[in-house]
């Protein structure tokens, strides 16, 4: 390790959670675009590289892992966004560290740390769950989705007639297993809940699920529940019957993708096989691609609708035919799938997903996937789904830039979760409906930029790579965009965009781009969020580094020195304040009769709130300032260092002394 001189800063206030509005205490400045002194950049490019090793150095000694070495959501334990708290990880966190380990080997041409991060994501995140009895032309027993979290259980429906699953036969003869190579999306790290494996309340990470119950189930409003359930804990079912209705319930596991990480982990899979190359050192991470290339054919789950209902104007489960051979393929990455099975193996299922979100695409993953040797998935169908998915992806973006350039939510192939019919000229991309906020409307799923820099990111690293004009005319307009909605001042602080609205909806997809004259985004509020700022800076710099425009290159330049201000002992944060935290009071619908335990005693029945089943908040070190913000106080503020954040930070650094070295 590189000997580091370290700036030693004050904390300062931190700030911003996924989706979450900000008092940043500033005023925002009109936006507008500043071009820095020369100087800058070059001392942005010369320091660069210095500042990725200092952040590494401190990603890996500062509270960032557990004992066991893996990575934690946030350094912080009191933080409730996605996760419900800190000391949980995701696999968006493991993808961020191969990701981090990729460019580390860029530098120094250590490998080892990337082929260690990779075997951790096996040991960790990949459950090693084997389902039986799986029957691929009866895949899952339908539940439909609901409004509202006080509408579940979803009565299982057996007679709902559901699709075929044309992956299954293919993976299992490539492979040779039932078991699926694809990441959970969330752990608890340092078993707080106690949940365990399987029941045995003592094994870290535990594997644990949050979200169930529809479109308007906030973080707050859940039940954090083991994955693997042996009813040993919550009621005399577990917790299965809080959600799912049936006649009898089983002894079972069920685990749950975030296909973005597992596509992130491709990506970094792909970065590291071009780099290791470039130096010689590809027979170093050869073992790991060929893995990399295992999940992108699991990958392929994402690209299907839940039940395998056919793509396209599906409406009515009952109507809607069932999917056969590969009709009920979007060839989009949705945003989860799912499987799982009984503990005595009796039965398993598998689902994809029936909601895409344009945040969740990465054409530079599906790109290599289908084009680079190494990457290229062993099974027989998955380099031409992997050409059409890229294909399907570009048209997506194509579909949804707003008027302004933005990139608007998605489109669902089930209105409502239930395949239900959506209000009448509901625009349509090859039959699915346009839906402003797939997936979640609590907060709402495309009020935060951080996904148009995490997507536009991987477009900006495709067209970068490939050259693709289609690239480059959505990043044209959409960076203009986004650098109208900046502002870089004097002093070097900066202002990014952080929450939007939408209105008006694209043009129904016909194959060309429109301009969508009726789309329209509105920034409602800006930030200096490190996370967010890092992933736009490096949209930036991916896209200047092809088109050679100066300005993105010189704004990416300042973003990192502004970046820079932000400096504390444990990498770069601000002061978020935390209004949303008045949802600790919340009250978790639990319905009428049913009464359980969390495994540290905490009752579980109806008036439970989101902290009165998480009484462990009550002895965490944050918890004062909380409580006195639910006693009237003043909202509390914290400096939170997220993995994903502090990573992508440090590669923004990384990438520009990279993609810029004569600067
Ligand atoms: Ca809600």
């Amino acid at each position: 390790m590189r000997h580091r001189t370290k700036l030693r800063r004050t904390p300062r206030a931190l700030a911003y959670a996924a989706g979450i509005a900000l008092t940043l205490g500033l005023i925002a400045a009109p936006a507008g675009v500043a071009t820095p002194q020369r100087s800058a950049q070059a001392a942005v490019q010369a320091q660069s590289e210095e500042r990725f090793l200092e952040m590494y150095d401190e990603l890996k000694t500062s509270g960032y892992f557990s004992p066991e070495g893996v990575p934690y959501h946030s350094i912080e334990t009191l933080i409730v966004e996605a996760p419900d708290h800190g000391h949980q990880t995701t696999s968006e966190a493991f993808s961020f560290w191969l990701w981090l380990e990729a460019q580390y080997g860029r530098v120094t041409e250590d490998w080892g740390p990337f082929n260690e991060a990779w075997e951790a994501m096996e040991t960790y995140i990949i459950p090693d769950f084997q389902p039986s009895s799986y029957d691929p032309s009866s895949p899952a027993t339908y539940a439909p989705e609901h409004p509202q979290p006080n509408n579940y259980p979803s009565q299982l429906d057996f007679d709902a007639p559901v699709g075929q699953d044309p992956l299954a036969n293919e993976l299992q003869q490539t492979y040779g297993t039932q078991q699926i190579y694809g990441m959970h999306w969330l752990l608890d790290v340092d078993n707080v809940y106690g949940y365990g494996e399987c029941g045995d309340g003592s094994t870290r990470p535990a594997y644990i699920n949050t979200f169930q119950r529809g479109e308007q189930e906030s973080t707050w409003e859940t039940v954090t529940h083991p994955s693997c359930e042996t009813f040993d804990f919550g009621g005399p079912n577990g917790y299965l019957d809080l959600f799912i209705g049936d006649e009898q319930y089983a002894q079972q596991q069920r685990y749950t993708t975030a296909p973005d990480a597992d596509a992130r982990a491709v990506q970094a899979a792909y970065w590291a096989l071009t780099w290791a190359n470039e130096q010689g050192n590809g027979g170093q991470v050869a073992e790991t691609v060929d893995k990399a290339a295992r999940i992108g054919d699991y990958l392929r789950y994402a690209m299907y609708d839940k039940y395998f209902k056919e793509i396209g104007n599906c409406v009515d489960i009952d109507q809607c035919p069932n999917g056969s051979g590969k009709s009920s393929a979007h060839y989009l990455m949705s945003w989860y799938s799912a499987f799982g099975g009984a503990l005595d193996g009796a039965w398993s299922w598998r689902i994809g997903s029936s909601n895409a979100h344009f945040g969740y695409q990465n054409p530079l993953a599906a790109w290599a996937l289908a084009n680079v040797d190494a990457l290229q998935p062993d099974s027989p169908s998955a380099v031409q789904d992997w050409t059409t998915s890229l294909d399907r992806q570009l048209e997506f973006y194509e579909w949804l830039q707003s008027a302004e350039g933005a990139i608007a939510g998605g489109a669902t192939n089930s209105w409502g979760g239930d395949y239900g019919q959506p209000p009448a000229g509901t625009s349509t991309f090859y039959g699915m409906f346009y839906d402003e906020d797939p997936v979640y409307h609590d907060p709402p799923s495309n009020r935060w930029f951080g996904f148009q820099a995490w997507s536009m990111q991987r477009v900006a690293e495709y067209y970068d790579v490939t050259g693709d004009e289609r690239a480059g005319a959505l990043l044209d307009r959409w960076v203009d965009w986004a650098m109208s909605e900046t502002t870089i001042n004097a002093d070097g602080t900066y202002q990014v965009p952080d929450n939007m609205t939408w209105s008006g909806q694209p043009d129904t997809w016909n194959g060309t781009p429109t301009g969508n004259p009726d789309l329209h985004v509105d920034v409602q509020s800006y930030t200096e969020d490190v996370g967010t700022t890092a992933a736009y800076a490096r949209t930036l710099m991916y896209y200047a580094a092809e088109s050679g425009d100066t300005e993105a290159q010189n704004m990416a330049a300042a973003l990192l020195d502004g970046l820079w201000l932000h400096r504390d002992a444990q990498g770069v944060s601000v002061t978020e304040t935390r209004e949303d935290y008045n949802r600790f009071d919340d009250g978790v619908f639990i319905p009428n009769g049913w009464s359980g335990t969390m495994p540290n005693g905490d009752v579980i029945e109806p008036g439970a709130t989101f902290t009165s089943i998480r009484s462990f908040y009550e002895d965490d070190p944050a918890w004062p300032e909380v409580e006195a913000y639910l006693n009237g106080g003043p909202a509390p503020t914290f400096n939170y260092h997220r993995f994903w954040a502090q990573a992508d930070v440090a590669m923004a650094m990384a990438d520009y002394a990279r993609l810029f070295p004569e600067a």
